[in-house]
């Protein structure tokens, strides 16, 4: 699966995992799982009762018209080049901490780059056809707004490959993976909440430290404007949160956001009051969902991001039509859908 583009920054170098005081802690109230899952979202995992992922979640935030076409219609969206360098690079980050710890270097992970984007375009249609080898690239950022290092408008395949190297090399200088073993790379955690709603995603990377503090890392790569996108990534990091808290009983202590395009770290600190309170913010937000999907009432709501939505055709906002409602969607003990992260 495609990820989301996101956004940006970078400063301090990491050792090992926080430490410091004790994190809060608390009994989890129901229950919960993790498993690793290299396969994410393949068709196996999709739960069978409802469920919400934080992208989805997310989706039905910034604009419930949105939610609709990408969670039940299901409109299949073409991949930017963006949104696949920001794939091809967690990949190679993934990749990276199965080599030994001394191996972990730029020009070991700049050596990857090649073959991930190989493995990558094998195991998924949608970014097959995004290149040829001398292919010009058919979906780059806006004019003006192709992020520092990207490949130019029109760029090939090995420019393309280029600029994923350049974002690894932006890893480099805010941490130093040789110092580094991570508890978890890719994993997909879920929980339960408010008795049925399982909540569930992927995190980029759980550092845990000897002392049991917790540090969840997500890797920023995409292209856009930061502001436009640091509320939504801010969200998931706060999901990842709740759901770690409902898994372990332990509230994560650093939420840790690496923005690879401009080498920033940006660090956040929740609490089990903050969580709690997401809590029933997700709630009631899956209410809103339950809602919505029972009456086919989906407003579009028009911002900045629609500047990087993939179905202006269909939306009213751009003169277009959404295409009819589902009418499985409409029946009745039919569960709200969430999709995968
Ligand atoms: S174009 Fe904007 S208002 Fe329309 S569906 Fe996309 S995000 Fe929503």
């Amino acid at each position: 699966m495609v990820r989301d583009p996101s956004q940006p920054t970078g400063a301090e170098p990491t050792s090992p995992a926080p430490t410091g005081a004790e994190p809060t802690s608390a009994e989890p109230t129901s229950p919960a799982s993790t498993s690793a899952d290299p396969a994410r979202g393949q068709a196996a995992e999709r739960p069978r009762r409802p469920s919400l992922s934080p992208s989805r979640a997310a989706d039905f935030k910034t604009c419930p018209l949105l939610f609709r076409f990408r969670t039940i219609d299901r409109l299949p969206e073409q991949p930017t080049a963006d949104q696949a360098r920001g794939t091809l690079v967690h990949a190679v980050l993934e990749r990276l901490f199965d080599l030994p710890a001394a191996d972990r270097t730029p020009e070991r992970a700049a050596e990857l780059v090649a073959p991930e984007w190989e493995r990558l375009r094998a195991a998924n249609a949608e970014l097959a056809g995004l290149f040829s080898p001398d292919a010009a690239a058919p979906a780059m950022p806006p004019a003006g707004e192709a992020p520092a290092g990207a490949p130019p408008k029109g760029a090939t395949a090995a420019e393309f490959l280029a600029s994923a190297t350049d974002l690894l090399a932006g890893y480099f200088t805010m941490e130093d993976p040789r110092r580094l073993e991570p508890a978890e790379r890719e994993t997909l955690i879920e929980a339960t909440i408010g008795d049925e709603l399982l909540i569930r995603g992927y995190v980029d990377r759980l550092d845990i430290s000897p002392a049991g503090d917790m540090r969840v890392v997500d890797y920023k790569t995409g292209g856009a404007p930061r502001e436009a996108f640091e509320a939504r990534a801010l969200f998931q990091l706060k999901f990842y949160a709740l759901v770690l808290w409902r898994i372990h009983g332990v509230v994560p202590r650093v939420l840790r956001l690496l923005y690879l395009r401009d080498a920033e770290v940006c660090d956040y600190t929740p609490d089990l009051d903050e969580l709690l309170r997401f809590e029933r913010t997700l709630l009631a937000l899956w209410q809103a969902i339950e809602r919505a999907t029972q009456t086919g009432d989906f407003r579009p709501k028009p911002s900045r991001l629609c500047g990087w939505c993939a179905h202006q055709a269909h939306c009213p906002e751009f003169g277009g039509s959404p295409p009819p409602y589902p009418a499985i969607a409409l029946a009745p003990g039919v569960p709200a859908p969430a999709g995968e992260d």
